[in-house]
């Protein structure tokens, strides 16, 4: 059984980071998407509120878990059996920071690969802090984030 850790902030979960974790189901037996916080990082949203609008975006996929750490994604990643972690590249800005990332925790533990998935071109110019831009200045996101998400920011 092939496990993949899908890791991120998740500030809040768009349409882009479905993408990729769809077409991670394509490859992988199962996909934890795991929201890695740091308690002294200023979010928008709480991590439950991040792990609930998740939930209600995947409740239609099959074989995909929600779960969050504040410790080592690679930790978190050992003790779940997976194999590999899930990343997405949106552009060669990303590549560089990915590229560094994935160095260090090569560093750490080489058990564990990371696998990337290339942003749709749909999806390319969406990222959560965007989202919450847009969404601040009064521009409609709905094509944008799952219905939760748009839910959520109603109840703010
Ligand atoms: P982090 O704070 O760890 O970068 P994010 O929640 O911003 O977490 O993103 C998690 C992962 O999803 C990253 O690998 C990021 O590059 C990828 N990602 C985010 N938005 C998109 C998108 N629109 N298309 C493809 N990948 C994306």
């Amino acid at each position: 059984m092939k496990i993949a850790v899908y890791p991120g902030s998740f500030d809040p979960i768009t349409n882009g980071h479905l993408d990729i974790l769809k077409r991670a189901l394509a490859v992988f037996d199962k996909v934890i998407v795991l929201v890695a916080y740091n308690k002294d990082k200023k979010c928008v949203f709480s991590v439950n509120e991040r792990i609930e609008m998740i939930k209600d975006a995947v409740k239609e996929l099959k074989n995909v878990e929600v779960d969050s750490t504040d410790g080592l994604t690679l930790a978190y990643a050992k003790k779940a059996k997976a194999c590999c972690l899930v990343r997405g590249l949106r552009a060669v800005t990303d590549f560089e920071y990915e590229f560094k990332m994935a160095e260090a925790n090569h560093y750490i533990d080489k058990s564990i690969e990371e696998v990337f998935f290339m942003s749709n071109s749909e999806y390319s110019f969406i990222s959560s802090s965007m989202v919450n831009e847009l969404h601040l200045s009064g521009v409609k996101i709905d094509s944008l984030v799952p219905a939760s998400v748009i839910k959520a920011y109603k109840n703010k």
